[in-house]
């Protein structure tokens, strides 16, 4: 199940991590599974200098991992798409994105440092505006709810969040673009289950990390052919969910 998803977008210094910090708190008490995801900019220092995780990737190892009995971290030298990084964050019913200003895969929360800030932040796809300026703001057409009335904030959020779109824009949904399915989908115009790559039962092909979309009938084919392995199999015969990863390499054309 793909958790639903919100993005709180603002510039630097705009109260964007108080928004965050109030939001899990406050929907973490209603019992929901929070997630949390933060966009930095590329001089952001991951690790920190002279542990044995980030000494092990300046020998030259692309990706190290610690592992303790409480928690873990993954530290890789690469990027990662958006979708991916959501996925690793394991079984979580909503998650909190902290900037990605230029995501429009997903509703978003505006933290303005001012008035003018509200325009150039919105892109159709703004739920709220709230923040520490917020209490100044005058209402320009999208409800303004300052930070103290965070269960307000929750409620738009509980009504209003979707699961992040793929970001495929493979047009399969009949619109143009992820985005456009998303605003219609805020608009009341369109459900979520447009999108052939994240209605029930679509089949989600990774390649090298990446998502590639892929067509309705192609997936029903796949869906087909592996439900009617897998069913043969010993503990297979009632699957909920299939998952199917494989190098290649080696023997695949053997
Ligand atoms: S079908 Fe899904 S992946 Fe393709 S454009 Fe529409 S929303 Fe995006």
């Amino acid at each position: 199940m793909v958790p639903r998803a919100v993005a709180v977008v603002g510039f630097k210094n705009a109260g964007k991590t108080k928004v965050v910090e109030a939001l899990v708190g406050e929907l973490t008490r209603r019992g929901l599974r929070v997630g949390t995801l933060k966009h930095a900019s590329r001089t952001h220092l991951l690790d920190t200098p002279g542990k044995d995780t980030m000494r092990h990737r300046e020998a030259g190892a692309v990706a190290s991992a610690i592992l303790t009995s409480e928690g873990a971290a993954v530290f890789l030298s690469h990027p990662i798409p958006v979708e991916e990084a959501v996925a690793r964050l394991g079984p979580v019913d909503i998650v909190v994105l902290e900037g990605f200003k230029s995501l429009d895969t997903v509703a978003r929360i505006v933290v303005p440092r001012d008035a003018g800030e509200v325009e150039e932040l919105a892109n159709g796809l703004e739920i709220v505006v709230t923040g520490p300026a917020a209490e100044n703001l005058p209402d320009a057409g999208i409800p303004v709810v300052p930070l103290t009335r965070v269960e307000e904030l929750a409620d738009i959020i509980e009504v209003k969040a979707f699961p992040l779109l793929p970001g495929l824009d493979c047009g399969g949904c009949g619109y143009e673009s992820c985005g456009d399915l998303a605003r219609a989908i805020l608009a009341g115009e369109a459900k979520m289950e447009k999108c052939v790559n994240r209605s029930a039962g679509a089949v989600r092909l990774r390649v090298d990390g990446r998502a590639l979309a892929l067509k309705p009938f192609v997936q029903k084919a796949v869906r087909n052919v592996v439900l009617g392995m897998v069913r043969t199999l010993k503990g297979g015969e009632d699957p909920r969910r299939v998952e199917v990863a494989f190098d290649v390499g080696g023997e695949e054309d053997g």
